[in-house]
């Protein structure tokens, strides 16, 4: 009885992944860009379950050697606490993320995306704000930060803020969060004609979404 059990244990230490599929699963293609927000929404659930495999990320780096097609960008902030693959549940050349500080777009950031769209890669782009953002606190500070870069950030973040004097209440910093975030997908639409004919086009979805920092939730922002 006992050498069986050994023989069993050393099976599957042996072959890991006969146990379970390689994870994550590759994207299913093609899909309509609201089927990948629901895709990225379940790989969110397993991620706030604790329960993200990763098995496959071998396979992936392989695979994605000879190119990219990630159907999915991300545009976030560049908090720590946000990685955007661990909470979508998504692994080796799935997400084209572009993060800067306060998800606040400039050329560069407009470039980065322009160019996984010119690609055909993006049907997806998601702009996601986040729970406790350093930069949108300091946007909402009445004084201004230490240098003229910061300045330059929380000027555009300030930007958004039309609601600001009638935020009063404990969700004040949520509120700055999301119409940054909102404001943040705006600006990509009004200073890029390459994401602005794509999403206008329904070629490319766009989602603004808002990431709670305990649950690991990831909820879309009404607009
Ligand atoms: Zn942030």
């Amino acid at each position: 009885m006992r050498r069986s059990i050994s023989i069993l244990v050393l099976f599957f230490a042996a072959f890991p992944l006969f146990a379970q599929a390689p994870f994550p699963a590759p994207w299913p293609k093609p899909m309509a860009p609201e089927a990948y927000w629901q895709t990225l929404m379940t790989g969110n659930a397993t991620y706030m379950a604790g329960a993200l495999p990763y098995t496959g990320l071998q396979a992936q780096r392989d695979a994605n050697v000879a190119g990219q097609n990630p159907p999915v960008t991300v545009f976030s902030c560049a908090d720590s606490r946000v990685p955007p693959e661990l909470i979508f549940g998504r692994g080796i050349g799935d997400l084209f993320v572009v993060r800067v500080a306060g998800n606040v777009a400039g050329p560069f950031d407009i470039a980065s995306i322009e160019y996984a769209i010119a690609h055909d890669w993006t049907r997806l782009i998601v702009v996601m704000g986040h729970e406790d953002c350093g930069a949108v606190k300091a946007a909402l500070d009445p004084n201004d930060p230490a240098t003229p870069s910061l300045v330059a950030l929380v000027q555009r973040i300030r930007e958004s803020f039309i609601g600001w004097p009638t935020w009063t209440g404990p969700d004040k910093t949520e509120r700055a969060i999301e119409a940054n975030a909102r404001s943040s997908a705006a600006y990509l639409l009004a200073h890029s004609e390459v994401i602005r004919k794509a999403v206008l086009d329904h070629k490319v979805g766009l989602i603004v979404a808002y990431y709670n920092l305990k649950s690991g939730k990831v909820e879309e922002v009404a607009p």
